[in-house]
């Protein structure tokens, strides 16, 4: 049976001060591919969190989109299975290198977002590599190679860039900046301006942040085209 949950929008946005009510979904009902839909079965996910249920739809529509949500609520899936989709849909091959890059702060994060990718990947011949230091470039550098989504951290993702002969990141379609705001706190600001520097701006992207400081507006300027604001401040 479908239940609603309430939510209640961040009132920091906008147009987006209003609470909403958002009714539960189940994956099975969302617009992918059976092989993610296959994979996501098999994991165990079955009805869409409130924020899954605001953002996917967005982030599979190609929007830009800047996201709040509290720690827990499930991001997560709302950047990975856009991700994944586009690439699928797109037909994506081993040739067509480097479709997507997941920026976030830390090596254990990108850990966590790498076993989420890999895990809905499973029935997929999208590839993907972890970027975030720890081995020798040069072994990176071989992954990288071979990887149409990269989860990265945005220091060795520079490097990367700088260093490392025949690193391409030119059919990006997809960006994703998952907890931008502590991105930030962690001093990459300069870091990411590079990065964006380096990436062409036909590409979609997706920037999430739990908070709206100025450096993150500046950021979410930087980056973003005419994005959504889509946020939850509360799950029930
Ligand atoms: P956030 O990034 O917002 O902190 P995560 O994406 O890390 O949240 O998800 C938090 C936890 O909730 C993870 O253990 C994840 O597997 C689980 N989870 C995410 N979405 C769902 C869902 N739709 N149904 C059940 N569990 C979910
Ligand atoms: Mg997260």
């Amino acid at each position: 049976s479908r239940v609603n949950a309430a939510v209640e929008a961040i009132p920091l946005y906008s147009g987006l001060s209003r609470v909403e009510r958002v009714k539960q979904e189940k994956f099975s009902d969302l617009p992918v591919s059976e092989k993610t839909l296959d994979a996501l079965a098999a994991a165990d996910y079955e009805t869409l969190t409130a924020i899954q249920t605001l953002a996917i739809p967005q982030g599979l529509r190609g929007s830009d989109a800047l996201i709040a949500a509290p720690t827990g609520s499930g991001k997560t899936l709302c950047f990975v299975i856009p991700v994944i989709e586009l690439l699928w849909r797109s037909r994506w091959s081993s040739l067509d290198g480097i479709g997507a890059i997941i920026l976030t702060p830390t090596r254990e994060l990108a850990v966590q977002i790498f076993e989420v990718v890999t895990q809905l990947l499973k029935m997929h011949h999208i590839t993907a590599g972890l970027v975030i230091g720890g081995k020798s470039l040069a072994t990176e550098q071989r992954h990288i190679d071979r990887a149409n989504i990269l989860v990265a951290t945005p220091g060795r993702l520079l490097q990367h860039m700088d260093e490392s002969v025949g690193f391409s990141a030119d059919n990006l379609k997809l960006l994703v900046l998952d907890e931008a705001d502590r991105i930030l706190d962690l001093g990459f600001e300069r870091t990411m301006e590079a990065i964006l520097d380096n990436l062409s701006s036909d590409r979609q992207t997706m920037l999430f942040s739990a908070t709206q400081t100025k450096s993150v507006k500046a950021l979410a300027k930087l980056s973003l085209e005419d994005p959504q604001y889509i946020g939850i401040k509360q799950v029930e």
